[in-house]
């Protein structure tokens, strides 16, 4: 996503940076230019000088300042010539935080630089300067998107809701994690399964017009409350539950399975259910498995319930715990998911 801004001196500023997977790195288009030192803020309050993390005071430090600070967006002063690869925006959405990495900076730069701005979003900022870089870690009291412009040698900063960035909003939830394994047989754990194949799919069905949020990307325990907080927070169109299916009776069961949830369409289970089926080779397993997905439940949001192959299967259990082949069904979801809008 990208937006064009005109400042009052009508220099375009280019805006940029829409995340949506945690994690994804964006650079800033750091340009050069001098900053004006009768516009530099007094340094009270904005930090101290000490290497170790600072927590830096929001309401006092962060006031506006006409003519220097864009209303809404928190002012990051850039050395002289700063590279455009000398900073990135980082986001780890689950966590409300976001963090600006400004690398080459001078020891002193930002005790001489403070940073300005006003953001009603932010709950905490901290400050910290290891090895040249200066790190702003921000905490915002909500699920928001970063958006930076740079202008005359400064870094705007800004937190957008995901609605105003993206027409459709998925939350992928891959079942189980940490202390819960879920399904385990073969050697192959349901969690781990489960975890690969979502990161896969977030990062395939993610672009302009989506908006994707994993409820764990991690191998960590999340409490179905804790789901349901994120997809509500995001107001989600739609969870896409990632799990792998067991059947310890028989063990001979085998195939995907796709089931619609809480009010998600079953025509478009069945799609996703035909396409991981075509892309991979393994056969479609009529399931009514109802298992997980509790996060999408409590949140009143549907959810399409995706069982990858029979972990109790020797052949399946090897088949979907393989990258490529999980890449292969990441792909097939996401242009299933992409195709049914059309519809
Ligand atoms: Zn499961």
């Amino acid at each position: 996503m990208k937006r064009i801004f005109s400042d009052p001196t009508g220099v375009l500023l280019v805006l940029f940076g829409v995340l949506a997977v945690s994690g994804i790195v964006l650079l800033c288009l750091a340009g050069g230019g001098a900053i004006s030192r009768e516009r530099i803020l007094p340094a009270e309050g904005v930090w101290n000088g000490s290497e170790r993390t600072e927590e830096l005071s929001v309401n006092k430090a962060f006031a506006h300042v006409p003519d220097y600070d864009i209303e809404g967006f928190i002012t990051i002063p850039l050395p002289e010539g700063a590279s455009p690869d000398s900073c990135e925006v980082v986001q780890d959405i689950s966590h409300r935080k976001t963090t600006v990495f400004i690398r080459d900076v001078p020891k002193d730069f930002y005790s001489e630089h403070p940073f300005s701005g006003a953001s009603g979003d932010v709950t905490g900022m901290y400050y910290r300067y290891i090895d040249g870089t200066a790190e702003l870690e921000i905490l915002t009291d909500g699920i928001l998107e970063a958006e930076t412009m740079e202008n005359n040698g400064k870094l705007y900063l800004g937190f957008v809701s995901p609605r105003e960035c993206f027409p459709r909003i998925y939350v992928v939830d891959p079942g189980h994690g940490g202390d819960d394994p879920g399904h385990t047989s073969n050697g192959v754990m349901e969690k781990d399964v489960a975890l690969q194949l979502s990161l896969m799919l977030a990062g395939e069905l993610s672009d302009e017009s989506h908006g994707v949020y994993l409820t764990r990307s991690e191998d960590v325990s999340m409490g179905e409350e804790e789901r349901s907080k994120l997809i509500r927070d995001l107001e989600a169109d739609a969870v896409i539950g990632i799990h792998a299916e067991a059947d310890p009776v028989t063990r001979v069961s085998s195939g995907v399975t796709a089931d619609a949830l809480y009010g998600a369409d079953p025509v478009i289970a069945g799609s996703i259910a035909r396409a991981v089926s075509e892309a991979t080779g393994l056969d479609i397993f009529p399931g009514n498995d109802t298992e997980g997905c509790g996060g999408a439940l409590i949140a009143g949001v549907p959810c399409y319930r995706v069982g990858f192959g029979f972990l109790t299967n020797k052949r399946d259990a090897t088949f979907v715990s393989d990258g490529e082949n999980e890449l292969s069904a990441a792909r097939a979801i996401a242009d299933a998911i992409r195709a049914s809008e059309e519809q």
